[in-house]
């Protein structure tokens, strides 16, 4: 199993589960059968109970889970059919470190963020990225992690810290990290500002994480001095650093990826460009 990792940087709402979606769909054009997982650093269990005017519509799977709406996402740009366990959230690990402990399952040990926390996040990574969700038998190809929230947020650390695990033990080949970042554009001169972007890799790269692609959103296309700036400052080549602007209409997104050969650079990152074949997108 490989993975994709989407983290986001500077801002939430940037647009990380439609990246992600979108990721799915171009990495699916090119034979792969992908999976997703969205991880929500947040403590309720589920988002059943959450108002949809802080955080919009629930989204029910068909299994009953009531999750993110970025699960609506997933099911509706990769055509698959999820579980609740799909949408993993800190209040669902919590519980299930905590009932364990209550069965006595850690015979008697601390029971700890790091490692206990952080082993159950991989553990239930690991176990529903094999889940078979696209109708046909065995496990996905691919499966991509969005990671809700922004890094650097207290929340998220247990799983930032199991991921930076989970990396490891994967090793390059089996595991991409794009982090989709803002480039505001200040003042009257117009210019795309990287800065933020440069912090945000920064903070991510101090947690042991580091990006193998950028996916920039700004409101117009990013310039290509915008571009080599990022890549000399965030040591990411020009060619794994993508745009999305703002489109009208988010069904646009997965071919702003294609056309900026999105999927060779993550194939090429995941080792298998000669696995995938590229030819039927649309
Ligand atoms: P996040 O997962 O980072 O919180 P979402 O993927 O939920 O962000 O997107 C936040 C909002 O921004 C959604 O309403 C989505 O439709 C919109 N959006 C995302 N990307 C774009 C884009 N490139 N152009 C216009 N709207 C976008």
């Amino acid at each position: 199993m490989k993975y994709v990792l989407v983290t986001g940087g500077v801002v939430s709402g940037l647009g990380k589960g439609v990246t992600a979606s979108s990721i799915g769909v171009v990495l699916k054009a090119c034979g792969l059968r992908v999976t997703s997982i969205k991880i929500d650093p947040y403590l309720n269990t589920d988002a059943g109970t959450m108002s949809p005017f802080e955080h919009g519509e629930v989204f029910v799977l068909d299994d009953g889970g009531e999750v993110d709406l970025d699960l609506g996402n997933y099911e509706r740009f990769l055509d698959v059919t999820l579980t609740r366990d799909n949408n993993i959230t800190t209040g669902k690990i919590y519980q299930s470190v905590i009932n364990k402990e209550r069965r006595g399952d850690y015979l008697g040990k601390t029971v700890q963020v790091v490692p206990h926390i952080t082993d159950a996040i991989k553990n239930w990574i690991e176990l529903v990225s094999s889940i078979p969700v696209d109708g046909k038998d065995g496990p996905a190809d691919v499966c991509v992690i969005e990671l809700g929230g922004t890094v650097g947020d207290i929340e998220s650390m247990p799983f930032i810290e199991a991921l930076r695990q989970l990396s490891f033990s994967l090793g390059k080949e089996n595991f991409c990290l794009v982090h989709v970042s803002l480039v505001p554009v200040i003042g009257v001169v117009g210019e795309q500002k990287t800065k933020p972007t440069q912090h945000s890799v920064r903070e991510l790269r101090a947690l042991g994480l580091t990006p193998d692609l950028l996916a920039c959103r700004s409101a117009q296309p990013l310039r290509e001095g915008t571009k080599e700036k990022l890549s000399q400052f965030c040591h990411v080549p020009v060619s794994n650093i993508l745009n999305i602007h703002d489109v009208p209409n988010i069904w646009h997104i997965p071919l702003l990826l294609w056309n900026q050969n999105s999927h060779e650079a993550i194939l090429k990152q995941l080792n298998c460009l000669g696995i995938a074949t590229t030819q039927d997108f649309q």
